[in-house]
């Protein structure tokens, strides 16, 4: 039977909490399971290791330092720039805009300076994850040449742009 280890396609249900607060800040309830590639860098690193060796049908509920996680909070990430650079959007706390470097939010907007953060939502966090493990199978060749996975959740291989 597989298991879930390096070059194989993994398809899971999973629900993501904070302990602090206990709120839940991602899940795949309700949606198709989540498939990935493993040990191609598609999700936290931490994410994976947990998993290694699980089979189908199986849970595991884990807890992951910043560290194994989204990484720790850096605080030159947050920069303030001139609002002339948004140009037609008008920024507003609380909006998630793209850069040419990756996601940034806004946090705050004080006449022409916006403050924004390029940091991730979840940088710093601890996060506990709680999964269960929907399907486990070997990657085909085209999806081991691409470094993701194909299929229902992902992309079709004839739609793949890569
Ligand atoms: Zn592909």
């Amino acid at each position: 039977m597989a298991v879930i280890e390096k070059d194989a396609v993994a398809s899971v249900h999973y629900t993501g909490t904070l302990p602090e607060s206990g709120e839940v800040f991602d899940s795949s309830e309700g949606r198709d399971p989540l498939t990935f590639l493993v040990g191609h860098k598609q999700m936290i690193p931490g994410f994976e290791e947990e998993l290694m060796g699980a089979k189908k049908g199986e849970r595991r509920t884990f807890t992951l330092e910043p560290e194994r996680a989204y990484g720790p909070r850096i605080p030159e990430a947050v920069q303030q720039i001139p609002r002339a650079m948004f140009g037609d959007i008008p920024p507003e706390p609380g909006m998630t805009l793209m850069s040419d470097v990756g996601p940034f939010n806004v946090v705050s907007v004080e006449g022409d300076i916006v403050t924004v953060d390029f940091n991730h939502k979840l940088a710093g966090q601890t996060l506990v994850f709680s999964v269960e493990v929907v399907d486990v199978r070997e990657a085909k060749v085209d999806e081991l040449d691409h470094g993701h996975a194909h299929g229902p959740g992902t992309t079709n291989a004839d739609e793949c742009e890569n």
